[in-house]
């Protein structure tokens, strides 16, 4: 079944994304339509069950078919690592079953995209501390903030926005935030400045304005105050999807230059002849090949209902830090022809720079490794 899942996606990356991925990053513009041809293949629901008319599979199977479609586009990739990481696994696992019907079923078959709104303009690394704010009127919620960063924000259909419900004379840090469904034909939604990025140009990444944003009671997920809970659960399968992305991009940037270095030849022979091109071949093929063993070990014991709470930050960690610098010793290979977009490690160099700053920095990922292994210790 892995193979087969790996075979589908690495046909729809090659047929579908590779040949057109430099020219959405051009036009820093992600057509959607590509989206819901994803969903029809069932990469938009695979961790969710099939009651749920999802596909129902292993993380090894999903984090497979994410690292081939990232090998063809860092971009299209982090849609479908929010869409499966994210917004649908808080509804899978906190939301209620009229939330499920509603919203979880179209997701997974794709009709639906989901984004994930918990990052703000002075709420990063510490996200708790995070000011939208939500008040009751009657049976809604008004909320009103702004949320930054959202990925696929422009043109989602669910995002999954977190905002304080406690109140001001009596703050309860991250257990006043709460988790709400909202959708764009809410009043009071606005889609805000979309970023000029250095990378993953074809992802849009907006920031959302609520200005007394009008939800209804019936769309805050799970308990009241347990929104950033929930979040931080989700986070935990996310940094294995960022760590598949971070692979597919390395991955791409050393096949690459195994193909230069044989081609390309100085001093009448190929650059592969040299040492020094063949260590660095070497030392970037030894690290994608340890992060990948790393993710696949942490995706099995998530599957046996281990928490990965550690590993899962290694694991990020570890493929993030490989891919920025496998694409850097890339465009070292290419020589002059890495420095410019006619060549493919340009681009991947751009893109593996994010995927070592969000779903948490390297830094954070170090902290949270570092908590934990002293927690091992007691
Ligand atoms: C392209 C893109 C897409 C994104 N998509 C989303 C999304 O869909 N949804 C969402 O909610 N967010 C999203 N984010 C936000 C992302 O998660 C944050 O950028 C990230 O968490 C870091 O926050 P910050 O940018 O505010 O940096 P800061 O938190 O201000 O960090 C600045 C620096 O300080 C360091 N630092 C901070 N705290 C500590 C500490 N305690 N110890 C040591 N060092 C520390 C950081 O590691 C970093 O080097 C996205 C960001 C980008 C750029």
């Amino acid at each position: 079944m892995q193979q087969e899942i790996l075979h589908l996606a690495r046909d729809f990356a090659a047929g579908e994304i590779a040949p057109y991925a430099a020219q959405w990053d051009r036009d820093a513009c992600f057509p959607v339509a590509v989206a819901h041809r994803m969903g029809q293949l069932g990469f938009l629901g695979m961790l969710i069950p099939e009651e749920y008319d999802g596909l129902g599979l292993d993380t090894t199977s999903y984090l497979l078919a994410l690292e081939a479609i990232a090998n063809a586009d860092a971009s299209t990739a982090v849609l479908m690592s929010v869409h499966n990481s994210l917004p649908t696994q808080m509804l899978l696992n906190f939301g209620s079953d009229e939330q499920k019907e509603r919203y979880l079923k179209p997701m997974a078959r794709g009709e639906l995209i989901g984004a994930f709104a918990l990052s703000e303009p002075e709420a990063g690394s510490d996200a708790s501390s995070l000011r939208c704010q939500a008040v009751r009127d009657g049976d809604d919620w008004l909320l009103t903030g702004t949320k930054s960063w959202v990925t696929s924000g422009s043109f989602a259909d669910v995002i999954m926005v977190m905002a304080r419900t406690d109140s001001s004379d009596a703050r309860r840090g991250s257990k006043g935030i709460s988790a709400f469904i909202v959708t764009p034909d809410l009043t009071g939604f606005h889609v805000g400045k979309k970023e000029d990025k250095m990378g993953l140009r074809a992802s849009p990444t907006v920031m959302l304005n609520f200005d007394g944003l009008r939800v209804p009671g019936a769309n805050l997920l799970g308990a009241e105050g347990q929104g950033f809970i929930y979040a931080m659960k989700s986070l935990d399968n996310g940094r294995l999807g960022i760590a598949a992305q971070a692979l597919g991009i390395a991955q791409a940037a050393l096949d690459a230059s195994l193909d230069y270095a044989a081609e390309r030849k100085q001093f009448g022979q190929p650059i592969r002849e040299f040492q020094a091109i063949q260590f660095k071949l070497a030392d970037m093929g030894s690290r994608i090949t340890s992060a990948r063993a790393l993710l696949h070990m942490t995706a099995a014991a998530k599957d046996r209902g281990e928490s990965t709470t550690m590993h899962g930050s290694m694991c990020k960690l570890l493929a993030s830090e490989t891919a920025m610098y496998v694409t850097t010793e890339a465009i070292q290979i290419f020589g002059g022809y890495g420095y410019v977009k006619d060549y493919p490690v340009e681009k991947l160099f751009r893109d593996a720079k994010i995927t070592e700053i969000y779903e948490g920095t390297s830094e954070v990922q170090r902290i949270v490794i570092a908590r934990e292994l002293y927690a091992r210790r007691h």
